[in-house]
């Protein structure tokens, strides 16, 4: 008796999720079958693991050789931040996830992402700062993602979101296409930071990390504006290309 009911109450939940989600598993294809992180299948979703693998000590770049201990970015022009803590690769299933919360306007994903922030441990901070979207981007997406994962983050770690203490001046064109060096000249002055610091240690939080000039240049206007150190959190960083 008390199976069936709690056959019923399954039965009833798929069909109200495929009632609000119609969508299939845009990995796999097969019916979404939990609102926890929806529309991605739960076989999906625990595919998503931490990134375990070999990477540089410095921006957490995924390395090829377990011997080496910085990449030669890092070698060669020092980030101004002091390390980075990822969580995992760039690719599959996070991938597909952090994709629909960011241009498909999946809100709720945020909170079962920022979930994983909270397995990484960053140092005690004074704040968590979000890597600011600029004003036309944040009218047309209508959220920050990297707020709301900042939020998620800030609740398991009581560490407050400092929300408009860094912002984006203007709209950069994508950097999609563009190697380092244009990326940096891209971003250039493109941060600024409201109000003055006095030595803070922070946590900047990006949800994507590429060849890192983003928060190299968020990173450098903080430190300009008086922080004390910088850690970045990321929940993917891209392979090697
Ligand atoms: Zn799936
Ligand atoms: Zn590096």
């Amino acid at each position: 008796m008390r199976r069936s009911s709690r056959h019923a109450d399954r039965s009833l939940g798929a069909a109200l999720l495929s009632l609000l989600y119609p969508s299939a598993c845009p990995v796999c294809n097969n019916p979404s079958d939990t609102l926890r992180h929806a529309p991605l299948c739960r076989v999906c979703w625990e595919s998503i693991t931490k990134y375990e693998g070999p990477s540089c000590a410095r921006c957490a770049a995924p390395l090829v050789s377990e011997y080496a201990a910085e990449c030669g970015e890092c070698l060669q022009r020092p980030p101004p931040f002091t390390g980075v803590l990822n969580f995992g690769l760039y690719a599959g299933a996070l991938s597909e996830a952090i994709h629909l919360l960011k241009f498909s306007g999946v809100r709720r994903l945020a909170r079962p992402l920022g979930a994983f922030l909270t397995e990484l441990t960053p140092p005690a901070a004074a704040g968590i700062v979000p890597v600011p979207v600029s004003g036309r981007t944040l009218r047309e997406r209508g959220f920050n993602q990297t707020l709301l994962l900042s939020r998620v983050l800030s609740r398991a770690a009581g560490v407050p979101v400092m929300m408009d203490l860094l912002i984006k001046k203007r709209e950069t064109p994508p950097q999609i296409g563009l190697n380092a060096r244009e990326r940096a000249a891209n971003l250039r002055d493109s941060f600024a930071v409201r109000g003055k610091l006095h030595k803070q240690r922070l946590v900047l939080l990006d949800d994507v990390m590429t060849t890192g000039a983003t928060v190299r240049e968020c990173a450098k206007t903080l430190i300009k504006a008086g922080a004390g150190e910088v850690t970045v959190v990321t929940l993917a960083r891209s392979p090697l290309t």
